[in-house]
């Protein structure tokens, strides 16, 4: 891996980061008291205790102090790794943060044509509202900074049951290059977690991490098409790191256009073509409401991942 250094001087955080770290910050704080309609705290207390712990070191952040390696450290410790999923993700785990705080999925649910229109992450997270805190916790703290090596070597990350695979983003994506650079400095101090395949669609904040630190070894990249039925064009820039084109379709344009839908039907764990090395070949999934629909029309008996 290249130096920390350049890519620290060379990646800045964006405005829109600074403001909606602001905004999530202020908004959980708001919430320590409350009581929801359920009669339950809003905040669960593992939410709460890191809270103690990152606001001041944000506040630190922002007034342009020095964050020392113990106090990195400390902020690293309140990611969350998501374990213990099923259907395509069983035996996988996964660092996610919350598309329900990312400017960028917010703007693309609101747009019909985008994949994000029917994202299921938004409905996931509203009915985990445990999950969703957790999320919102490792948006804020992989968007903060840029941690050292040293630092996120100091702390453990559970690998997978298959002891092989490990996603990066499951319910939101990259909304910046500093949670880009994070993610890269991860895979590279945590070669025990097996293959790191990365899903985004932000390719730019992709290509400025990789190009300031390296693509690591053990980690494949999948670049998630932003519009349903349609393949993204990898602009010649961004090539070199792209290892799969994944595409979402609908039933009825996979069956006219006869897509080849080798995205279905198994799980990531037995699969694992999205965690080797390729060239941009595309990978194919329906949608997953229309899934049953989909294989009935082909004269499959469709019930779910891996049956
Ligand atoms: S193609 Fe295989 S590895 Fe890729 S997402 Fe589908 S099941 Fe998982």
């Amino acid at each position: 891996m290249k130096s920390t250094n350049t890519a620290a001087q060379a990646i800045t955080r964006p405005e829109y980061i600074t403001r909606a770290i602001f905004a999530i910050i202020e908004k959980l704080d708001a919430q320590r008291d409350e009581i929801t309609e359920t009669g339950r705290p809003a905040l669960n207390r593992q939410t709460l205790r890191k809270l103690d712990i990152i606001t001041p070191i944000w506040d630190r952040i922002t007034a342009g102090k020095r964050i020392s390696t113990a106090d990195q450290v400390r902020a690293l410790q309140a990611l969350h790794t998501s374990e213990n999923m099923t259907a395509k993700l069983e035996d996988v785990n996964a660092m996610s943060t919350a598309c329900s705080v990312n400017p960028i999925c917010k703007a693309r649910a609101a747009d019909a044509c985008s994949i994000c229109a029917h994202c299921f992450a938004f409905t996931t997270l509203d009915r985990y509202n445990d999950l969703e805190q957790a999320a919102v916790i490792n948006f804020v703290v992989l968007n903060m900074m840029i941690y050292s090596p040293a630092a996120w070597k100091a702390i453990s990350i559970p690998a997978s049951a298959a002891g092989q695979l490990f996603r990066v983003e499951a319910f939101g994506d990259t909304a910046s290059a500093i949670q880009a650079a994070n993610y890269t400095i991860m895979a590279a101090t945590h070669r025990y977690l097996g293959k790191v395949g990365i899903w985004s669609k932000n390719l730019g904040y992709w290509a400025t991490a990789f190009e300031n630190l390296g693509k690591p070894a053990n980690v494949v990249f999948n670049a998630s098409s932003p519009v349903l039925n349609q393949p993204m064009e990898i602009p010649d820039r961004f090539k070199w790191f792209i290892d799969h084109v994944f595409t979402v379709y609908d039933a009825a344009h996979a069956l006219a256009e006869e897509i080849d839908i080798n995205c279905g039907m198994r799980n990531c764990k037995d699969c694992r073509h999205c965690y080797k090395r390729s060239n941009a070949p595309a990978v194919n999934e329906i949608l997953k409401q229309e899934a049953k629909r989909y294989y009935k029309a082909r004269g499959i008996n469709y019930k779910g991942r891996g049956k």
